[in-house]
């Protein structure tokens, strides 16, 4: 059993003001494997006013004097990479090959961070004003489940890099992933107070940070429902907001792709993070002409698809987070079939043989419409919905017809017309042929997707204020 019994404030671990206990479950076996004491708003407060004290000097610091931070904060971060991984393992479920992963990712964000600034122009004119990109104050990060160290890390690196100081909320579901991320950071010996990390509630710890008048920027991650609300909070005080919230991803199978290759790449993009994954590739569109084909290629595929115990390197899909996701993705699940769409492989409950953890069938469903709520709603679980177009106007129009636009596949074997595609899609970012990550190039969404960009220059952006000076130059 992991007791953990204090929070990060002031470059300390201090037992919390909040006394009221979180059970920390292993989704795999459902047994409770941890117990964690939670923040409350007094906790809130004493970060924030921890991070305001350490804002004043920590935002003259220098450009190189941050640089080496993020590389300790990697350093301490990699050296740790075993123990967080088997947090991953144990508290999230994360297949082998997706926590270590994940576990390398929480680490390389820093790095990515540490690189991308040695190069950033600070300071620059405009016309005759010298403009400097000044850091916001302190920053509010809030971050789900479904890839805690990694969200933790990156947004925190790239606070830190544009100067500002930060007070965490994590989910209370991870917070033993958390606590391995803090304890690292912790030995990385930042000033006190730079960055500090209050496990709570959301409707507590989150709530207050958003309303803080002594926040000035929030950057989350998670549910669209929860990002309107802090967008709203927030808008008091006008604090500046990033928001990364959810998708439900266009996977477009142009009619000249190989097929084979198509549909192992939608089954890796539709079920990656065990379909926990707000960029899953959940809505694959597929020529009508080509469906049959498409359909048989991705059953013989699924065979390689395995769900259950997260350390059996052959298991692609872990269980779900919590027996409420597990009960969210089969409510989701019935409703396909009410709707009429056609079990091409999955259904309800778990997977043969399994009889314990919040494991949930790969399932996918063809015959969809785009008005289904299979195709409309983010399910946060491995269920795939193939959608037939007739040519490609119609799979354009289908592709955007969704309040969401966070990010779209195309597959082709022509390039060209895959990037003119592209250029019809509603999302901030398109993958062509390709699944891989991009760590310099901007990340969010269009439409209820979010609001700004996380990564590289851009995200750095989110965390800087320009201000112009006139008069000074030319003279
Ligand atoms: P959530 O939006 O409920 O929670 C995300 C974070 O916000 C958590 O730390 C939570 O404690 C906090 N929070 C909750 N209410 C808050 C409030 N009123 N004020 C401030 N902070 C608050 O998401 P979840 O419970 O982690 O997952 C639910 C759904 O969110 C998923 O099913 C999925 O659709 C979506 N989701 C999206 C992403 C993504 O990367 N875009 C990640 C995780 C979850």
């Amino acid at each position: 059993m992991h007791n953990i019994d204090t929070v990060y404030i002031d470059g300390a671990f201090v037992t919390p003001h909040g006394d009221e206990a979180f059970d920390l479950f292993n989704p795999a076996t459902e047994r409770v494997i941890g117990r964690v004491r939670l923040a409350d708003e007094v906790d809130a407060d004493n970060a924030i006013a921890a991070a305001k004290r350490a804002f004043a000097d920590f935002s003259q610091t220098s450009r190189g004097e941050r640089i080496e931070m993020l590389e300790r904060m990697h350093a301490a971060l990699a050296a740790r990479e075993d123990a967080l991984f088997d947090a991953i393992v144990d508290e999230y479920g994360a297949p082998v090959s997706r926590a270590r992963w994940m576990a390398r990712h929480a680490a390389d964000v820093l790095m990515e961070a540490a690189r991308m600034l040695e190069h950033y122009p600070f300071t620059r004119r405009a016309g005759s004003a010298e403009v400097t990109m000044q850091p916001l104050g302190v920053a509010g990060l809030i971050t789900p489940w479904n890839n805690d160290a990694g969200f933790i890390c990156g947004k925190l690196a790239a606070a830190l890099a544009a100067g500002c100081t930060a007070v965490i909320k994590p989910s209370e579901m991870s917070a033993m992933q958390t606590r391995v991320v803090t304890e690292a950071l912790h030995e990385a010996g930042l000033p006190r107070g730079v960055f500090n990390i209050v496990t709570g509630k959301g409707e507590r710890v989150g709530a207050r940070i958003s309303a803080h008048p002594d926040v000035a920027k929030l950057s989350f991650t998670g549910s669209t429902a929860v990002g309107k609300t802090i967008l709203r909070t927030g808008a008091d005080t006008l604090k500046r907001v990033t928001l990364e919230l959810g998708g439900k991803s266009p996977f477009i199978v142009l009619d000249d792709a190989d097929l084979d290759e198509a549909a192992k790449m939608a089954l890796a993009a539709g079920f990656m993070n065990s379909g926990q994954a707000c960029v899953a590739g959940t809505r694959i569109l597929v020529p009508r002409a080509l469906l049959a084909a498409f359909e048989a290629s991705m059953v013989r595929q699924l065979a390689d698809v395995r769900a259950g115990d997260p350390r059996d390197p052959a298991t692609t899909v872990g269980p779900m987070v919590s027996a409420k996701q597990w009960q969210r993705v089969q409510r989701y699940i019935r409703v396909g079939i009410d709707e009429g769409a056609r079990l091409v492989a999955g259904g309800e409950g778990r997977p043969q043989g399994i009889q314990a953890g919040w494991f949930v069938r790969p399932t996918v469903f063809s015959d969809v419409r785009n008005d289904m709520t299979i195709a409309r709603e983010e399910i946060f679980g491995p269920v795939l919905s193939i959608i037939a177009y007739r040519d490609e106007e119609e799979a354009v129009a289908i592709a955007n017809d969704t309040v969401y636009g966070l990010q779209a596949y195309v597959v082709s074997t022509n390039v060209q017309r895959a990037r003119l595609l592209a250029s019809r899609i509603e999302a901030g970012r398109v993958l062509v042929n390709t699944l891989a990550h991009e760590p310099a190039a901007p990340f969010g969404g269009f439409k209820q997707s979010g609001i700004g960009r996380e990564y590289g220059t851009y995200g750095l952006e989110a965390y800087l204020e320009p201000k112009a000076v006139l008069g000074v130059t030319g003279g």
